[in-house]
């Protein structure tokens, strides 16, 4: 693909006026990108090597060979601010050695602009969410000028539509269907990091998935911030997942999240129904415990939660997993072990489980104090997950002697004699190399032989048998 294509016109065959013309200066500059956080930062990142390469950089996967080093970050965990300042420790010594320009992007640029300013003069660049166009013209000015810029507006039409994500191959591809979020959860940053919620247009999603499919790609997951919530003129977001999942090529669809709240029959339908749309639903949960649900703003209570469930299950085997917060505002024993009920009458598939932490200018950070202590908070969460693990463990050894399908993603991480790839339910599947090929990007079927809470051994069905 030359650079020229990189930028696609949102209708008309002609270039966007946002996008400046190819500057020489820029040739050569080598830039390593790295990312922290979600799916969503990860396709970002794909939109901000697009939007670099039709201005000339080059990119580098060696930090130390590059004049340019960019962060794009998540700030919705503690951790990844610390994984953050430690990595800027190491390129500030660069920068003083060698003269490399740092950015920061994304959402910690977003949220915290002025104090990682202040604190730490040695980032030329901050760039939100809703400011990658810019940052090629800042990232200039810092090479040629030595200039320090900031692109942190938060705009409420920014859908980077017209913009073709520069991914690297592979046969699993992401869409950003919306960004933003209009549900300011209180423990929450995404509403003020990535602003107000805008859906995209479905001729230039599917136009996206059609690329996607030839160049490969046989999954695509849906990515938004609450993808119910997605909408444009006469489409819903169930709409949009069957248009994607009847894509030629494409053998699965998932996506993620929505939100339990407003959770549309349609999607339960498409997800029950479409054979190539993974029966698999992420459902946040959060806390199991009204109150904590009320003070996280979340606008649903137990009871609907396990409505929810109840109507999914209906429909036939559909894996679940969820997230959950420990030790939120306020949060009693009593409390947590709500959450635990709901563990335990779900069964889910797999959990993410997290510490609570405050996250500067949220709701919770301003109206409720984190007084839950550390430990109690670790213990909860400790006691979550090996719930979980149990559960993870039981369900998966349930399948052993079973035919699972599988679409084959390469070789295992540990060993080349061995292949991997993940089950409808998203779990992750390997079995022993033999005379049968395995091409990348099919679907085969693996009998189970045995499971640990996280992964499914088994040996390959041939397909004559
Ligand atoms: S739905 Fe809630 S948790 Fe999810 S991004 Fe929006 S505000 Fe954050």
């Amino acid at each position: 693909m030359s650079s020229s294509q990189l930028l696609m016109p949102r209708s008309l065959n002609k270039r966007p006026s946002t996008v400046p013309s190819l500057s020489s200066n820029t040739r050569g500059h080598q830039v390593y990108i790295e990312t922290f956080g979600c799916q969503m930062n990860e396709y970002d990142t794909e939109l901000l090597r697009a939007l670099l390469k039709e201005r000339g950089f080059r990119f580098t996967a060696q930090g130390e060979e590059a004049d340019v080093v960019l962060f794009n970050t998540c700030a919705i965990r503690e951790n990844a601010h610390n994984r953050l300042y430690g990595h800027l420790a190491e390129f500030k010594r660069a920068k003083q050695e060698r003269g490399v320009v740092i950015g920061v992007l994304g959402c910690m640029a977003q949220n915290l602009k002025k104090d990682l300013l202040e604190e730490r003069p040695f980032i030329d660049v901050l760039v939100g969410p809703d400011g990658y166009r810019r940052l090629p013209d800042l990232l200039t000015d810092a090479l040629e000028s030595h200039k320090r810029g900031m692109a942190v507006d938060l705009s409420e039409s920014e859908t980077y539509d017209d913009i073709v994500p520069d991914r690297t191959e592979g046969i699993n591809g992401w869409i950003a269907v919306m960004r933003g979020c209009d549900n300011f959860c209180s423990f929450c940053v995404v509403p003020y990091t990535r602003g107000r919620e805008r859906s995209r247009d479905p001729k230039g999603i599917l136009e996206e998935a059609r690329r996607l499919a030839d160049q490969g790609v046989r999954q695509i997951t849906l990515l938004g911030q609450n993808v119910n919530s997605y909408h444009y003129d006469q489409w819903d977001f169930a709409n949009l997942l069957v248009g994607v999942a009847d894509i030629s090529g494409i053998q699965r669809v998932r996506f993620t999240s929505p939100h339990p709240k407003d959770f549309p029959p349609a999607l339960i339908e498409a997800v029950a129904q479409h054979p190539h749309v993974c029966r698999h639903i992420h459902l946040p949960l959060q806390s199991g415990n009204d109150r904590i649900l009320e003070r996280m703003g979340r606008s649903y209570t137990q009871a609907d939660y396990l409505y929810l469930v109840e109507a999914i299950q209906r429909k036939g085997p559909i894996a679940l997993t969820t997230d959950i917060i420990c030790g939120f505002c306020g949060e009693t024993e009593q409390e947590f072990q709500d959450t635990m009920h709901v563990m335990r009458s779900v069964e889910f598939q797999a959990a993410f489980v997290f510490k609570y932490s405050e996250r500067k200018h949220t709701i919770a950070a301003r109206k409720y104090p984190d007084d839950v202590s550390d430990p109690v908070k670790g213990q909860r969460a400790n006691r979550l997950v090996e719930w979980q693990k149990r559960v993870s463990a039981k369900k998966n050894r349930s399948l052993t002697g079973r035919s699972v399908e599988v679409l084959v993603e390469g070789h295992s991480k540990k060993s080349q004699s061995q292949w991997m790839g993940h089950s409808e339910s998203n779990v992750t599947v390997v079995w022993d190399r033999s005379e049968t090929p395995c091409p990348v990007g099919s679907l085969v079927s693996i009998i189970v032989d045995d499971a640990s809470p996280s992964t499914l051994f088994g040996h390959l069905v041939p397909a004559d048998s």
